[in-house]
């Protein structure tokens, strides 16, 4: 194989390349490492947040070893679905790439894989299971005997562990890859960071001997909320109005996550009937549907997709400006993965969430139900209470989020606590009204009883079933009647997360003391709890979000109008463009392209220069266009 080193070389090499192919000027944070190390031969795991810019740590190693002779990458994607827009990205930088997967006829797959064994592909895209037939594993045997087989890239690889949130099992299979083909590099790339998952896929995958790099996974540009579920689709439609909806009644683009099917279809309808423009997407819709809703979402503007978890993993749309939880997820690595779908370019963007006692209770019950070992339903309910005490937290999100991935920082400055410090009110005697309640009620008739009864007691209201029982009798009857339904069942909650009350018994989800009960009924704990008021919530967030939107130049500064006329030129020649070539629009040039060449205004070739995002390839094929656009607007 040819020597590439020394170091020097490598990274002016492969700036050579970034800048060539991909016109962007300089590596991102620890890209130039993870490049420099692959590009020499080396293994390596890679941890970045999403948006974190994971694609050009192997897709620039690809060509410059490639160049040098050394063959094919194999990038190894779950995503079938993506592979096409993926690819096309690459042939639209001149590189030449394909990819091999069930939506290919037989004869398209032939054509392909006669191409790889040629030498004429630098890049190739499979699915696991492809990848590990008997078949194709031949194929990369005659590549490696010759020495063309240069790296292998594993996407997504948290799906090799059932503890990261996408557990694939024919991820598990890739092992081969490390067995049967000794000396070829391989990369695992992930954004899911947390310590568990890491451990495994080291593990599953034998990377032990790769380099780990780990980037930090602040996602600056997003501003979390996190506010309690009262009329959850309304709260919905509020926020989408307040923070994303331009003074034209034209809405950003979004995600919106439900638990359920049923509801993912209530969501989008009911936002459809408001009048936005909206798409329902999850499992039970066919694969046809599916596919054309997401291919809608990537290629047209300011669409919201309500969709399951099954919605989102590669969805590299970079203006997404929002996502939206109606739901809890299970965990703060779900959360984080999801809400991390949001704003890849960089501009701000919200992770807005509305979480409730239901929600809670849901979770709680989903796992209980569930058919695993005792054992690993404790480490769910350890990873699903991590979320509930952030959801519970007063002070900075971020600060939590990123600890919890190993992670000091300061408060942030942009988060809803940040912004907006909630009130604390002791609740420490509330608390033990109803926990004395809940042991009372359960004492007094031998049997749980669930939320409802609990507060229908503690609130002192007369019910069929509270006079059946007589637990109007009982000394905890009306002992809270100064305190609202909803209050109580926010105080539940945060004992619920705080592990003092446990629900139990599907479905009647009674409710029972737990471990941290005794502390807080023997007066030796206090009970804060976050007081936020409906004003606050309202004004939270909309005073900064819609700053920095498509109206604003890179560097900050509005467009003038003559700007924005010439940058709303370009996006219409670049949609007619992305049309021609069925790809979204984002792959031909990003927004922050075209805000910049609008802000520019090139007059001849020359002037494109240093332009972020273009290309020798794209240049050749789109300056010339690019300039008669511009000149219209002198
Ligand atoms: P990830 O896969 O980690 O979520 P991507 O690889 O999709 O992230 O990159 C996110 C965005 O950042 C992409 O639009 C990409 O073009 C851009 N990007 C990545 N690295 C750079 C860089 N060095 N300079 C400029 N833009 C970059
Ligand atoms: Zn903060």
């Amino acid at each position: 194989m040819i020597d590439i080193s020394p170091e020097g070389e490598v990274l002016e090499t492969s700036l050579g390349v970034l800048n060539e192919v991909f016109g962007f000027d300089a590596f991102r944070g620890p890209q130039a490492n993870i490049v420099q190390h692959v590009c020499a031969g080396g293994d390596a795991l890679v941890l970045m947040p999403t948006g974190g810019g994971k694609s050009l740590c192997y897709q620039v190693p690809a060509i410059v070893r490639e160049r040098a002779g050394q063959g094919l990458t194999v990038v190894v994607s779950p995503l079938i679905a993506l592979m096409h827009d993926q690819v096309g990205a690459l042939l639209e930088a001149g590189v030449a790439a394909a990819f091999l997967n069930s939506s290919l006829s037989g004869e398209d797959a032939q054509r392909i894989e006669k191409q790889m064994l040629r030498g004429e592909l630098t890049l190739l895209y499979a699915a696991p299971e492809r990848l590990t037939t008997p078949r194709f594993l031949a194929l990369l045997d005659s590549l490696h005997e010759r020495g063309k087989l240069s790296l292998f890239a594993i996407d997504e690889a948290h799906c090799v562990s059932q503890w990261g949130h996408d557990f694939r099992p024919e991820y598990r299979g890739l092992v081969v890859l490390h067995e049967r083909f000794a000396g070829v590099p391989r990369v695992a790339l992930t954004a899911t960071a947390d310590d568990l998952t890491r451990a495994d896929i080291i593990e599953r995958l034998q990377l032990e001997a790769a380099r780990t790099f780990i980037s930090s996974f602040d996602r600056p540009n997003i501003r979390y909320q996190l506010v309690e579920k009262k009329d959850a689709t309304t709260q919905l439609l509020r926020f989408i109005r307040d923070e994303h909806t331009g003074g034209n009644g034209v809405h950003d683009a979004g995600i919106v996550y439900c638990q359920s099917r049923k509801r993912v279809e209530e969501v989008a309808a009911m936002l459809v009937s408001a009048g936005l423009s909206a798409l329902p997407y999850h499992a039970g819709l066919d694969a046809a549907m599916r596919q054309r809703h997401q291919d809608r979402f990537l290629r047209e503007e300011g669409l919201i997709m309500v969709a399951t978890i099954a919605f989102g993993m590669g969805i590299d749309k970079p203006d997404v400006r929002f996502v939206a939880h109606l739901d809890m997820p299970k965990n703060i690595e779900g959360y984080y993965q999801e809400t991390g779908r949001a704003g890849r370019d960089g501009e701000p963007a919200n992770a807005w969430m509305a979480y409730g006692l239901q929600d809670v209770v849901n979770q709680r019950r989903m796992i209980d139900e569930s058919p695993a070992a005792d054992e690993f339903k404790q480490v769910l309910r350890g990873k699903l209470d991590a979320l509930l005490v952030l959801a519970e937290a007063s002070d900075c999100r971020r600060v939590r989020l990123l600890k919890y991935f190993g992670e000091d920082s300061k408060a942030c400055g942009n988060c809803d606590n940040c912004l907006n410090p909630p009130e604390l009110i002791d609740a420490t005697e509330s608390a033990r009204k109803l926990l004395s309640c809940i042991y009372r009620v359960q004492q007094s008739s031998g049997n749980a009883f669930g939320a409802g009864h609990i507060m229908d007691i503690l609130r002192g209201k007369v019910t069929d079933k509270v006079t059946q029982y007589g637990h109007d009798k009982l000394s905890t009857f009306g002992i809270g009647a100064n305190m609202s339904e909803t209050q109580w069942r926010a105080l539940l909650r945060h004992l619920i997360a705080r592990e003092a009350v446990q629900v139990n018994d599907a479905p009647y989800n009674t409710l029972h003391l737990a471990d941290a009960a005794r502390a807080i009924l023997k007066g030796e704990q206090e009970i804060w709890l976050r007081q936020v008021s409906e004003k606050a919530e309202r004004s939270r967030g909309a005073r900064a979000s819609r700053a920095g939107r498509a109206t604003t130049a890179p560097e900050g500064q509005p467009l003038s109008l003559a700007e924005r006329d010439c940058l709303d030129a370009l996006k219409a020649w670049r949609a007619e463009v992305a049309r021609e070539h069925n790809l979204p629009a984002f792959v031909i040039f990003h927004d922050a392209t075209l805000r910049a060449i609008a802000t520019r205004r090139p007059q001849t070739d020359a002037d494109l220069d240093g332009i972020s995002g273009i290309g020798q390839k794209k240049r050749e094929a789109y300056g010339a266009d690019v300039l008669r656009v511009v000149s219209a607007f002198g």
